[in-house]
């Protein structure tokens, strides 16, 4: 497909993804989507999606627990 943004190609490929469920962040690995080779610009199929969501209600593997920082980005130092 086209990017939406810059009009580049995109290619197939598996990614690793933020993925929000029921207010909780999960990074999830090797989903699949199609990423612009200018941009990086990254798509999902809503079908991709609704697998995620299913695939974590579900009973799943752990793989690593993380610790995370949330900041807000101070726009004065840029
Ligand atoms: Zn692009």
């Amino acid at each position: 497909m086209k990017c939406d943004f810059c009009g580049g190609n995109t290619r197939a490929k598996k990614v690793k993804r933020q993925h929000w469920l029921k207010k909780q962040l999960y990074i999830v690995e090797n989903v699949s989507a199609e990423v612009c080779m200018e941009c990086g610009e990254r798509y999902f199929h809503a079908q991709t999606l609704d697998a995620v969501d299913r695939f974590l209600s579900e009973e799943h593997e752990i793989k690593a627990h993380l610790n995370v920082e949330l900041v807000q980005f101070a726009s004065a130092a840029a």
